[in-house]
């Protein structure tokens, strides 16, 4: 799927399997999930040089909806992940690393101070939008 990244670190779900949820995407996300792998993790991993860890890739519209995502949220479609580094402070420095030197991606939003990095590609469509929530 791509060289850092699995099917199942982009699709599990702690809450999903606490609910009973089958967050198993069609083949549009899944096929958005490999190209946000393959063009946007795989070469912030890259730039990183350390194992990331994702918290968040795609949800279903059940999970979406248990977990308080936005009904426009990114991870519906496949195309956003939620990473971090493991603290607060790398990922001040990967968010800033991804604003300097990431060429393509849609958005890149630091998440309640830096507690996580949510970041989206749109094949054809990026904004490099760069967000402080
Ligand atoms: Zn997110």
């Amino acid at each position: 799927m791509a060289k850092h990244f699995t099917f199942d670190e982009l699709t599990h779900s702690d809450t999903a399997l606490e609910l009973g949820i089958d967050n198993t995407p069609g083949d549009g996300a899944a096929g958005r999930l490999a190209i946000l792998a393959r063009r946007l993790l795989d070469p912030v991993r890259e730039l990183w040089g350390a194992p990331l860890t994702i918290n968040s890739g795609y949800r279903c519209p059940e999970l979406n909806s248990a977990v308080g995502g936005s009904a426009s949220s990114q991870h519906l479609s496949g195309e956003a992940a939620d990473i971090t580094t493991g603290s607060r402070e790398g990922n001040r420095r990967l968010f800033e690393i991804i604003a300097a030197k990431v060429p393509e991606f849609d958005q890149l939003i630091d998440e309640s101070s830096y507690s996580w990095l949510h970041l989206s590609y749109r094949e054809g469509k990026n904004r490099k939008q760069i967000l402080h929530l």
